[in-house]
């Protein structure tokens, strides 16, 4: 496998909190790969790293052939590595297209009209009829849309999602998981960092569950649900 982005070796401590890893994941460009492990197991950690909010203590990040370990995170944002944030906070005071221009502003990607392609991107999360709505007027799945939306502008080749689905309903949760799919068929390499089970079963082709900053299994999500480690920290003993 050519591999999109590969993470080698990478780990992260705060003070005494050995946060993460050393883990290695190589990601192939297309994947659909879900992320799971109980709270605290250092999935956001992992994606802080990926994204450029925190630097690796040890470890090399390379995206697309280049090492962008020590690049920051809008620099990474430009060569299309993208995420979205498990909680939503948009810009208040700012309608639903503001909300997406902002980001769009450091990301300077091409000459194309910048609101033409905020205007795509809300069709495509079925925003649209929000557009110029105020970001607080949102409802929960809409606020989630939103903050997909933001990740979207940048037109990455990977989205990285923590926790898109937190709070919705079985419906909400369908429809979040279409616009994935659909997102995914269109090109773009998905990491899904999910709680809820059957969504991140159902999407994943390749499931990773880290417990305590460490790979505790790896495969598809069928070999997954049924390791013992993993069930051991799901459901107990
Ligand atoms: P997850 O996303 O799997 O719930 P996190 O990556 O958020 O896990 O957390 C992993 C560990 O790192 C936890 O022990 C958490 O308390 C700690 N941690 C995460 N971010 C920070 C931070 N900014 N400062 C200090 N400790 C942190
Ligand atoms: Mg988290």
């Amino acid at each position: 496998m050519n591999a999109l982005l590969s993470i080698r070796a990478v780990e992260k401590s705060f003070g005494g909190v050995h946060a993460l890893g050393p883990v290695d994941i190589e990601i192939g460009p297309g994947e659909r790969l879900g992320l799971i492990g109980p709270n605290g197991s250092g999935k956001t950690t992992l994606i802080n790293c990926i994204t450029g909010l925190f630097r690796p203590d040890h470890g090399v990040i390379i995206f697309k052939g280049i090492d962008i370990t020590n690049e920051p995170a809008y620099r990474r944002a430009r060569r299309g590595l993208s995420r979205s944030f498990q909680i939503p906070c948009p810009f208040a005071g700012m309608t639903v297209l503001e909300n997406l221009l902002v980001p769009m502003d450091y990301l300077k990607k091409d000459s194309r009209d910048e609101i033409e392609r905020a205007d795509e991107v809300l069709q495509s999360v079925s925003l649209a009829s929000r557009r110029n709505d105020p970001a607080e007027a949102l409802s929960q799945l809409e606020l989630r849309k939103l903050e997909l939306a933001r990740a979207l502008v940048a037109e990455p080749d990977i989205l990285i999602a923590d926790e898109a689905m937190a709070g919705l309903s079985e419906a909400e949760i369908d429809d979040i998981l279409s616009l994935l799919f659909r997102l995914n068929q269109a090109g773009v390499t998905v990491v899904m960092i999910e709680h809820i089970m059957h969504a991140v079963m159902s999407f994943s082709e390749r499931v990773i569950c880290l417990q305590t900053g460490m790979i505790i299994a790896e495969g598809a999500p069928s070999e997954v649900a049924g390791n013992a480690a993993v069930q051991k920290v799901y459901f107990g003993e």
